[in-house]
């Protein structure tokens, strides 16, 4: 079974490589639309006098121009968000099809069961509040710019200097490719359930990465046995944990580092990279002071060294980290 352990984890580096081939292709999609955005707005300043400008400010009312503007950059959003719906929606379910043949072979089922594959109208509602949201801070950039009489393009598109990171074009995308990694990784849990349960697994165990990026919600987890219907989900976007079926003493890698193992020079390797059956929380404890307490933060490393605070009493009942001054 630890064989099941090891496919999964290599499995699960591709389904990273996928989600970020995949967000590349959803950011290139958008760009039709950013441009028409951009010429929109080009227009428009070319064309609009004060009054025009004044309305703006005030979401498009009292001018034709300004009218004009605000439907049909709402229109342009609107279809962005639906090329991103239906690209997702033709997505996920191959994605899930192949996960679901994959994960059966590996169970050595007879036939794959037929895959589970998320509702187009979870697909839709997690695109739609991203677009929404994006729709929003289009807006208020621009009666802001408006407003203080600034550039609207430059508002919008942000400047070179800052690679764009004050525009808004950025920040979407950053949203767009975490909402593909919770799609994505929701698709995958919900197929691999399915195989187990097929497959009459009824337990599972959370199985978080050994080593210091991992976040304190999964490690406190890690280890743990779930029952396979109320397993819970992936606590974040680009969660590395996987569930497999429950198996004692499975030996795995763990790095005790920051860095990811090809960042970390070979030289280096032979210290930081051993293998162990223990969880997190037995593993953590046999760490140096110091990698302790760069994971840790200064004051709950001092508050787990006098043994007053455990990894699992770092996290809220919801999975969330509590703050300094909940602990
Ligand atoms: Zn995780």
């Amino acid at each position: 079974m630890s064989d099941v352990f090891s496919s999964v984890v290599k499995r699960q580096l591709r389904i990273e490589r996928f989600i970020e081939s995949l967000s590349l292709d959803l950011i290139k999609k958008c760009q039709t639309g950013d441009r028409q955005i951009i010429r929109l707005l080009t227009d428009f300043t070319d064309n609009a006098g004060a009054r025009d400008l004044a309305s703006l400010q005030r979401g498009g009312v009292g001018s034709a121009l300004g009218r004009t503007l605000v439907k049909a950059l709402t229109g342009v959003v609107a279809d962005q968000s639906k090329s991103i719906t239906e690209s997702l929606t033709e997505t996920l379910p191959d994605l899930s099809e192949r996960e679901s043949r994959y994960m059966s072979e590996l169970m050595e089922l007879k036939k794959s069961p037929p895959s589970e594959s998320t509702s187009p109208i979870f697909i839709a509602a997690n695109v739609n509040l991203l677009f929404n949201r994006h729709r929003v801070r289009l807006f208020s950039h621009l009666m802001n710019a408006a407003a203080e009489g600034k550039d609207l393009v430059k508002t919008v598109r942000g400047t070179k200097q800052y690679q764009r990171k004050d525009g808004i074009f950025v920040q979407r995308d950053q949203h767009l490719k975490a909402t593909t990694d919770v799609l994505v990784h929701k698709a995958v849990m919900d197929t691999r359930k399915k195989v187990y349960k097929v497959s009459g697994v009824s337990m599972v165990r959370w199985l978080a990465t050994l080593d210091l990026r991992t976040c304190p919600t999964c490690a406190s987890r890690d280890g743990q046995l779930f029952e396979l219907n109320h397993s819970p989900n992936h606590p974040h976007p680009k969660c590395r944990c996987i569930i497999i079926p429950n198996t004692a003493n499975i030996e795995r890698p763990a790095v005790s580092d920051e860095r990811s193992v090809k960042d970390i020079p070979p030289s280096e390797r032979k210290d930081k990279i051993t293998r162990t059956k223990v969880s997190f929380k037995e593993w953590f404890d046999g760490l140096d002071k110091e990698d302790q307490r760069d994971w840790l933060g200064k004051t709950r490393f001092d508050l787990y060294r006098k043994g007053r605070l455990t990894i699992d009493q770092m996290i809220a009942g919801d999975g969330r980290l509590l703050r300094l001054d909940e602990l």
